[in-house]
C-alpha cells in the first residue's frame, strides 16, 4: 500500500513554479500586508471604490468576454468591446483568452472526466479550485489550440495572446500605480487595487469550477456535477447558475429569470441596445421547461421510490399529457411571434393576431394549471 502511495507521489507531474509563486505571494500579501497597512495607514474611500470598480471590470471581462463571448460564442461583440475584455482579462491574470477558452471548451466537452476535463470537480474541491493550475497535469494540451480555431480568426484574441505577458504586467502594475498617483497613495493602491483585488478576482472565478460543481441545485440535469446557486451568482457576476449553463451553454444568459442576479447578462443585453453586441443566443423556452420538468419528475420518482405499477403508469401518462400541452403552447406562441413580426414588418394589423394571442394565453393557463396539479401530486406521494 505504502509502495503504491510512493509511486503515485513520484508520478505527480512537476510543479508550475510561476503559478504557485504568483498565487502564494499575492495571497500572503493579502492576508498579512493588507490588514497591516489598513491598521497603520488606513485605506481611503477612493481606494476602496477603485478596488471594487477594478474587481468589476476584470471580473466581467472574464465572464462576459472570456467565457460567454469567446469560449461559448453566445453573442457577437464590437471590436472596441473585445479590446476592453482583452485588457480586463489580462488584468484578471487568468492566461490569454485563447488559452482560457481552450481549457473551458475541454471542461464542457469532458465535464467530470478526471483525465480529460482540465478542472474536473470529481478530483476534489482543491484540484478543481486551484490545484489543476499548480502542476503540469495536462502539459500535452498547453500548446494545442485545435479546439479554438474559430478564435484564431479574431484579431483581438490573437493580439492579446501574442502580447499576453506584456499586457498583464502593464495592466496589473500600471493601473494600480496610476490610480495610486491619482488618489495620492501609491502603496495603498498597489496593495488594495493591485494585490487584494487580484486575489478576490482569482478566487471568485475559481469558485465557478469548484463550488459551483458541489453546492446548489441540479435544476435541469443530473448528468454532471454542475449546480445552480443564487448565492454564488452574487460573487461571480451571475455565473452561479451553473447547472443551467452546463446544459444550455450557448445561451448568453446564465440566470434566465428576471430576478436572477446575472449582471453579465444585463451588460450584454444593454450593450446590444447601443449596437455593441449582436446575435444574442437564447435557448428556446420549450427546451428549458422540458428539461426542468424532466428533472422534477425524475427526482420525485427517486424520492418516492414508487413500486406500485399503476401509480407509475398514471404518473407517466400525466407527464406525457403535460409535455403535449407544453409543446402545443410553444407552437402557438411561435406562430404568434411570427405573425407579430410580420405585422410589424408590414405595418398592418392582422386579425389572426388577437385570436392567436387569446389561444396562447389560454394554452399557457391550462399548461400552468396542469403543471401545478402534477407537481402537487408528485409532492404528496413523495411526502407520504
Ligand atoms: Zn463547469
Ligand atoms: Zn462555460
Amino acid at each position: 500500500m505504502s509502495a503504491q502511495n510512493n509511486s503515485a507521489a513520484a508520478e505527480k507531474p512537476p510543479i508550475i513554479w510561476l503559478n504557485a509563486l504568483v498565487f502564494a505571494i499575492t495571497f500572503g500579501i493579502t492576508v498579512v500586508a493588507v490588514p497591516w497597512y489598513a491598521i497603520t495607514h488606513g485605506f481611503s474611500t477612493a481606494l476602496i471604490v477603485g478596488m471594487l470598480a477594478t474587481i468589476g471590470f476584470a471580473g466581467i471581462s472574464i465572464t462576459a468576454g472570456y467565457h460567454r463571448l469567446w469560449a461559448h460564442r453566445a453573442y457577437n461583440a464590437h471590436w472596441s468591446l473585445r479590446v476592453l475584455f482583452a485588457l480586463g482579462g489580462a488584468l484578471a491574470v487568468q492566461n490569454s483568452a485563447l488559452h482560457w477558452s481552450s481549457d473551458h471548451r475541454e471542461h464542457h466537452k469532458h465535464v467530470d472526466d478526471n483525465d480529460k476535463d482540465p478542472y474536473s470537480a470529481k478530483r476534489g474541491f482543491w484540484y478543481s479550485h486551484i490545484g489543476w493550475m499548480l502542476r503540469e497535469y495536462q502539459a500535452s494540451r498547453y500548446t494545442n489550440y485545435d479546439n479554438v480555431k474559430d478564435l484564431q480568426q479574431d484579431k483581438v484574441v490573437m493580439w492579446q495572446h501574442r502580447n499576453y505577458l506584456t499586457l498583464t504586467l502593464l495592466t496589473s502594475f500600471g493601473w494600480p500605480i496610476l490610480f495610486g498617483l491619482l488618489v495620492g497613495d501609491i502603496w495603498g493602491s498597489v496593495l488594495l487595487v493591485g494585490v487584494a483585488r487580484l486575489v478576490i478576482n482569482h478566487h471568485t472565478t475559481f469558485f465557478i469550477n469548484s463550488l459551483a460543481h458541489v453546492w446548489g441545485k441540479q435544476t435541469y440535469t443530473d448528468r454532471n456535477t454542475a449546480r445552480d446557486n443564487g448565492v454564488l451568482a452574487l460573487l461571480t457576476f451571475g455565473e452561479g447558475y451553473h447547472n443551467y449553463h452546463h446544459i444550455f451553454s450557448a445561451d448568453y444568459r446564465n440566470g434566465i429569470r428576471w430576478w436572477h442576479f446575472d449582471p453579465t447578462k444585463w451588460l450584454i443585453r444593454a450593450c446590444s441596445w447601443l449596437g455593441l453586441t449582436s446575435d444574442l443566443k437564447r435557448t428556446n423556452g420549450y427546451q428549458i421547461e422540458k428539461a426542468r420538468l424532466e428533472m422534477q419528475f425524475k427526482k420525485a420518482k427517486q424520492k418516492a421510490q414508487v413500486s406500485c405499477e399503476t401509480t407509475l403508469a398514471r404518473w407517466h401518462e400525466e407527464y406525457d399529457q403535460l409535455m403535449a400541452k407544453l409543446r402545443e403552447y410553444y407552437q402557438v406562441r411561435k406562430q404568434l411571434l411570427d405573425v407579430k413580426a410580420k405585422a410589424l414588418a408590414d405595418s398592418v394589423h392582422l386579425p389572426t393576431m388577437a385570436e392567436l394571442q387569446h389561444r396562447a394565453e389560454e394554452l399557457r393557463a391550462t399548461f400552468m394549471a396542469h403543471k401545478r396539479a402534477f407537481q402537487q401530486q408528485l409532492k404528496l406521494v413523495s411526502a407520504s
